[in-house]
């Protein structure tokens, strides 16, 4: 369909490519599409890379999804400075930029949901662009300002990995992969796989919560937005996918409510709070959760 030619529809259509990041994500991703099975000709491949492979993405994951979502977007509990200070070192190795950016769009994603001019990632522009295609042009719904994260502002450890977030990014993805790689003899198969691989995955299961959490799924608890809840996605997501309920209940620590709902993330706060390094866990009182699903159930609100 085309758009109505109004001055908003045409700075969104003339929006400029921003090339670095075309050329960053390429390049990721072609090293290990192409390398992984041009390097399975010549070589076999060791368990060592595929169990680091898995151990990162899971660490560096679930600190996106309790430091970067939980705590710093959302702030639906306090953490103790050490804890804030492991969350920001292992989340750098996910390449999902610093927490203040991230958090900033989250919170603009949060406040205007779908709207198609204010919402950087909005759903109702279809699964490419939700998914990845907001970050490939300089979208104006994407403009960077920090007005919305002046409390993360004040936060001296949200800052520090500000200021110096591609230093670390990328030092410490070549460190990890360099020592593990000297450590196993497998040098290029642990950059391959627990680099490389391991760096692509995470990005684009972050990147499902903003396309196929917005598409595919039920919806129990608003019908008013695109949000979904979805368990499968859950499973790859440490417990994003009930993504329905995260936007009704934003402030709520957990997202998945149920006990048998898979939501890592929420085990990991309950974990922190249990070991004394987490305290003021948000929980939306289970009447306002029942009066809201009656409502979305009745009304279609
Ligand atoms: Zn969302
Ligand atoms: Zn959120």
């Amino acid at each position: 369909m085309k758009n109505i030619q109004t001055k908003e529809n045409i700075d969104f259509d003339n929006a400029k490519p921003r090339w670095d990041i075309i050329a960053v994500f390429t390049i990721i991703t072609l090293i290990p599409i192409i390398g992984i099975p041009v390097y399975g000709l010549y070589y076999d491949f060791t368990p060592a890379s595929f169990i680091a492979f898995g151990v990162l993405l899971s660490v560096s994951n679930i600190s996106i999804t309790t430091g970067y979502h939980r705590l710093w977007s959302h702030k639906t509990f306090e953490a103790h400075y050490l804890v804030r200070g492991i969350l920001a070192i292992v989340s750098t190795i996910s390449l999902q930029n610093s927490i203040l950016k991230w958090a900033s769009d989250h919170r603009r994603h949060h406040g205007n949901l779908d709207n198609n001019f204010k919402d950087p990632y909005s759903a109702k522009r279809g699964f490419w662009f939700s998914h990845i295609g907001w970050m490939l042009r300089d979208y104006p719904s994407a403009k960077v300002d920090f007005s919305n994260v002046k409390d993360l502002q004040r936060d001296k450890i949200v800052m520090f990995q500000h200021n110096h977030y591609l230093l670390f990014g990328a030092g410490l993805n070549i460190a990890i992969s360099l020592i593990l790689g000297l450590i196993t003899e497998h040098i290029i198969e642990m950059f391959l796989i627990a680099g490389f691989l391991r760096i692509v995955v995470s990005h684009h299961t972050t990147f499902f919560i903003n396309s196929v959490a917005h598409i595919f799924g039920t919806q129990p608890y608003s019908k008013t937005n695109t949000a979904r809840d979805n368990a499968l996605l859950s499973f790859f997501t440490f417990g994003e996918g009930y993504h329905n309920f995260h936007h009704a209940f934003p402030a709520d620590y957990r997202n998945g409510i149920k006990f048998w709902h898979w939501d890592p993330t929420k085990w990991t706060i309950r974990l922190l709070w249990l070991a004394g390094l987490a305290k003021n866990l948000h929980i939306t009182p289970k009447q306002r959760i029942l009066t809201q699903m009656e409502l979305a159930q009745k009304t279609g609100q």
